[in-house]
């Protein structure tokens, strides 16, 4: 399959990264992840927006602007046939000997992306278990930078305890997941932590407040305690690979009945509702 390689569409092992590249020394970069429903990107303009954000955030000025990036990575799904799947692109501050202050304004940032293939048939997801775990990244989870240690720190103890994901909190208030966002429902009111520096503002969260505002769901932007989420009716979690994705325990504890509530199934039938109908083939 194809890679896009800076403004190049290159084979597989033609792909060169440098050894001094700064992402591979320091995590010096930005990413996004865009899901394909049936060769379709899904809120393709929202991800690469996003991806320009943090890359302005983090002072890095990309060397192609968003409309490019989007024709780029279009052609990327058409050069390797992608139906079902993702497309996961990342930009470096570029390569250059390792300081930590950034490199001269000669040096360019390094732009990679490479498509993924999902199996024809979906998998149909199991309800996740959770793990609380203490969130301990730094103070702009809202860029979505190539630096997740403490992200992959906290997904590994979760998986170690035979969950799916880790339900991060900092000091007793939940804020996210480690690569998703996450809602608790009381009493019919949908929960989930306020766009700040202390989340990533999922652009599946915007799509699930887009969709309640359309079906009339109320939401509260208040962050929830960990103490709140085991009495709880329902949860769910959200990103671009999994969607919104009901929880059925959470450290142990079982949600509600541990199987989708109504709240949650309604807003997955919305979100569904929103996705790209698939070109005929
Ligand atoms: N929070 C974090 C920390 C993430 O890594 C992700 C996944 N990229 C999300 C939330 C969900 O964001 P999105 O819906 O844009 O995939």
């Amino acid at each position: 399959s194809m890679y896009l390689m800076n403004d190049r569409f290159v084979k597989n092992d033609e792909v060169s990264i440098s050894i001094e590249d700064r992402g591979y020394y320091f995590g010096d970069g930005v990413y996004e992840v865009i899901r394909v429903y049936g060769g379709i990107m899904f809120t393709a303009e929202e991800h690469i927006g996003r991806m320009y954000e943090s890359a302005e955030k983090i002072r890095m000025t990309l060397p192609y602007g968003p409309e490019e990036m989007l024709s780029k990575l279009t052609r990327l799904i058409e050069e390797n046939a992608i139906r079902e799947g993702h497309v996961y692109v990342q930009a470096t501050r570029g390569s250059a000997p390792r300081v930590h202050q950034f490199p001269g304004e000669d040096i360019t940032p390094v732009i990679t992306a490479y498509t993924k293939s999902y199996p024809e048939v979906p998998v149909v997801p199991e309800p996740a278990k959770l793990k609380s775990v203490d969130d301990v990244r730094w103070l702009r989870c809202d860029i979505k930078s190539l630096n997740l240690l403490a992200n992959v720190m906290a997904k590994q103890e979760a998986h170690e305890a035979g969950c799916l994901e880790a339900l991060l909190h900092r000091d007793g208030t939940v804020t996210e997941g480690s690569s998703s966002n996450m809602f608790g429902v009381k009493d019919g009111v949908i929960y989930t932590h306020p766009v700040s520096n202390f989340i990533l503002n999922g652009i599946t969260r915007r799509v699930i407040m887009q969709c309640c505002e359309e079906i009339g769901q109320p939401v509260a932007e208040e962050p929830m305690s960990l103490e709140d989420v085991y009495s709880m009716d329902e949860f769910f979690m959200s990103s671009t690979t999994n969607g919104i994705l009901p929880v059925s325990e959470i450290d142990g504890q079982k949600v509600g009945e541990g199987t989708p509530g109504p709240v949650t199934k309604r807003l997955m039938a919305a979100f569904e509702a929103k996705l790209p109908e698939p070109a005929p083939t």
